[in-house]
């Protein structure tokens, strides 16, 4: 197949742009840490801990290597290992079931709705023997239904890790993700809404007893300089992005809102050719993706490639039908709303810096797709 090179207008991505608008600050917060030479948690992490921990109004926040540690080391915490059954969806990142996986628990799968994120009714009707936790996904950055999961949880007895990766500053009820289950986790990851410049995470809890566990687990199970009280992990957040971080974090708020305004901009635009999300009252959305749903999505996203927007699909192969999860014994057929979401969804660009015409490129190029078919 010939490789076409189009000339992007409007890129999936946009970390120059944010580079060029706070660089010297990060540089400088890299600088310091540099010259003060503490380089492994220290003053840094503490301070970017507490921020985390105040924004998503919880107790605590334990800064880890990345999203995926901090679900494995938050299921291992809560007690979770071989024998048990975990509950998640089957249309999220990879990482929400490998990290199950990767505690030694099986992952169980269960149905979505329309809204992209985990049906509570089919978590119920899931639950068996073995079950011990669910682990719903705020997928988009849209907060999964807390309440009656909380709810389904608490009458088998399951405790509940929220995968927040997509959603830092997101609401539920007017609670911020991360405070909504027994322990949050949240991906750092460049592409995320809170970034770094490279790997980075967190976990949060309300739990004075779990937050000690996972502040251990993160480094090796060491209580002290000496004294480890069970195996544990090398996962700590760099100090470095740590540093970065604490600069950038000051910029979140803003940058939701930019996202926010997107959001609600494509969703005027193009709500009478195309899926769109909709925001209920009782939540607020981040947008880390703006996914919409519709036909013909493969030639569509060739057509905006054409006229220049970079798109992407969140996820084409939902992680039930992933060779790694060939032991599980899944199907393809067993999650019918999850896999027609996989063949239907198409992520449009959404970030802070996207200029009105960008904006309105994009929204032409879906509508003059759409024009007589
Ligand atoms: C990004 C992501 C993760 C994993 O985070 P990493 O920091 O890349 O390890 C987990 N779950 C979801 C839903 C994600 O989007």
């Amino acid at each position: 197949m010939a490789i076409v090179h189009h000339r992007l207008v409007v890129p999936y991505t946009n970390f120059t742009l944010q580079y060029a608008a706070i660089g010297e600050e990060l540089l400088a917060a890299v600088q310091r840490v540099l010259q003060n030479g503490d380089f492994i948690l220290g003053s840094e992490v503490e301070r970017f801990e507490h921020a985390a921990a105040e924004y998503c109004g919880v107790r605590h926040a334990i800064g880890v290597a990345n999203g995926t540690d901090a679900l494995v080391m938050a299921l291992k915490a809560l007690g979770i290992g071989p024998g048990d059954e975990v509950i998640t969806a089957p249309n999220s990142f990879l990482a929400s079931a490998a990290a199950i996986a990767l505690a030694g628990a099986t992952p169980r799968f269960v149905d979505v709705r329309d809204d992209l994120n985990i049906d509570p009714d089919a978590i119920e009707r899931a639950i068996g023997p073995r079950t011990k936790a669910v682990l719903p996904v705020h997928l988009t950055g849209r907060p999964a239904e807390m309440n009656t999961i909380r709810d389904v949880a608490n009458r088998h007895g399951l405790v509940i890790v929220e995968d927040a990766a997509q959603a830092i500053g997101a609401t539920y009820h007017g609670q911020r993700v991360g405070g909504c289950g027994d322990i949050g986790c949240f991906s750092l990851h460049p592409l995320k809404n809170l970034n770094a410049a490279g790997d980075a995470g967190l976990m949060t809890t309300n739990d004075d007893r779990l937050a000690g566990v996972l502040r251990q687990m993160r480094n090796h199970g060491l209580r002290n300089r000496n004294e480890a009280d069970f195996w544990g992990f090398n996962s700590r957040l760099d100090t470095v992005q740590a540093a970065m971080l604490n600069v950038k974090f000051q910029y979140l708020d803003a940058a939701t809102e930019a996202r926010r305004a997107n959001a609600r901009f494509y969703a005027a635009a193009l709500g009478d050719v195309v899926e769109v999300p909709r925001e209920r009252d009782h939540e607020h959305c981040v947008y880390h993706t703006f996914v919409v749903q519709c036909d013909g999505r493969d030639a569509l996203q060739a057509r905006l490639l054409e006229d220049g927007v970079e798109t992407k699909v969140h996820y084409p192969i939902p992680i039930h039908l992933q060779r790694a999860a060939a032991a599980l014994g899944y199907r393809k057929g067993d999650f019918p709303v999850a896999e027609r979401q996989a063949d239907r969804s198409l992520t449009l660009p959404n970030y802070q810096e996207l200029t009105e015409d960008q904006k309105q490129l994009v929204v032409s190029s879906i509508c003059r797709f759409y024009e007589g078919r």
